[in-house]
């Protein structure tokens, strides 16, 4: 008998670097640096909430298909409060999801038709162009700009085409820490205007800018709001990335499509942990405390890398720091990486991981979401390479 001859849509694509790198980690005892999580607990008043509530009966069912009705009238207040726009509507513009992760892949299963153009500005986070593909769309990589890995318009510009369904957009920038600017999204409204062309702001790190600076959100920007799906996620700003719960914002027209699509992916996120985030919601000083809780890590690492080897690049928000290794070997990104973690115990992000033709600019990213001591214990193995 023949071999069935099966067909499938993304033999190219491996295991995720962020699991493989956890693993390898988890295999060598080493300090996992790379996958982003943060290596201390939530606030204890969310995790007594989702105790509370996993446990209270009447909240263990379904919740409502785009969210608990209470946790998007929170979300809508926070949004209006901290960017200083009009309340999004609970009912038709928010939409609550199983992490960010769901709301990426729902805004592409709506929009993204076979051979619709996607752009996308590299280095990226990894999910971005596989799921731009198993939709038949064409992901149009555009690289950001050297050296602050900022967008160079021009380059988008360039790349736009009739054809171009959606750009996506990530401030503060997964791997680099970029930031966006005003100036930033006014380029990017000056190119859009006038076409169809949609916007997906994945906005995670929205809490975590540094030095003083604001978050600009595509929401702050009228003549880009009215076309952009803007994300983010509770897992990134409550310190609880296992919860997988975060949300779009977008206008009606574009969130009923995003709804199409969610009914079906996952119908609804779970209902305790929803109630439990509901509950903290309204208290704005966690969130507040963010930019300077990060800020406070990230140059605690900076310092303590200072006589290293390793040449920190400039990072103004999310938690990842990029460095360059040269000084120490001529390696590629990925061996270098995976000996780090095996030989020294620390493991990292090899940034080829972040490329589509995995461009090898012999960097690696930390991740600085841990605690004070595991930061310490870490640059004290890293201090003598
Ligand atoms: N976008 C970016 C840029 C991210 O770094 C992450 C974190 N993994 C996500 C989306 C997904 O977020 P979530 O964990 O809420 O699904
Ligand atoms: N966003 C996290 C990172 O960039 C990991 C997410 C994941 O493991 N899928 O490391």
């Amino acid at each position: 008998m023949a071999t069935p001859a099966f067909v499938f849509k993304l033999p190219d694509v491996g295991t995720s670097i962020f699991s493989v790198m956890s693993q390898l980690a988890a295999e060598h005892g080493a300090i996992n640096l790379a996958q982003g999580f943060p290596d201390f607990d939530p606030p204890t008043n969310l995790t007594e909430a989702l105790a509370h509530y996993a446990g209270l009966p009447g909240h263990q069912q379904y919740a409502p298909m785009p969210g608990l009705p209470r946790l998007r009238e929170l979300i809508s207040a926070k949004t209006a409060q901290v960017y200083g726009v009009t309340p999004p509507d609970p009912t038709t513009e928010i939409t609550v999801t199983s992490g960010a992760t769901e709301a990426l892949y729902a805004v592409l299963a709506a929009v993204v038709h076979p051979g619709d153009e996607v752009l996308v500005l590299e280095p990226a986070y990894d999910l971005y162009g596989p799921a731009i593909r198993l939709q038949g769309g064409v992901p149009v990589y555009v690289p950001l700009r050297q050296p602050d890995f900022r967008p160079d318009w021009a380059l988008v510009a360039a790349a736009l085409t009739p054809r171009t369904r959606l750009i996506m957009l990530n401030t503060p920038h997964n791997p680099t820490g970029a930031v966006m600017d005003a100036a930033d999204w006014d380029q990017l409204a000056t190119l859009v205007a006038g076409t169809n062309t949609l916007v997906l702001s994945d906005e995670v790190y929205e809490h975590m800018v540094f030095d003083g600076q604001p978050h600009r959100s595509a929401l702050q920007h009228p003549a880009l709001a009215e076309r952009s799906f803007v994300l983010s996620s509770f897992g990134k700003t409550y310190h609880a990335t296992g919860w997988k719960v975060g949300y779009c914002i977008a206008p009606p027209l574009l969130t009923a499509e995003v709804r199409r699509v969610h009914q079906f992916l996952t119908f609804s996120v779970s209902t305790p942990t929803q109630h439990a985030i509901a509950e903290v919601l309204s208290d704005a000083t966690h969130y507040h405390a963010l930019p300077a809780f990060y800020q406070h890590k990230r140059d605690l690492f900076a310092r303590l890398l200072q006589d290293s080897r390793f040449e920190l690049l400039p990072t103004a928000g999310s938690y990842f720091q990029l460095a360059r290794y040269r000084r120490i070997s001529s390696e590629d990104d990925v061996s270098f990486a995976r000996r780090l973690t095996t030989e020294a115990g620390v493991a990292v992000v090899p940034i080829s991981a972040f490329y589509h033709n995995a461009l090898d600019e012999g960097l690696i990213r930390f991740c600085f979401a841990k605690r004070d001591e595991t930061l310490h214990a870490a640059a004290e193995r890293l201090r003598q390479l």
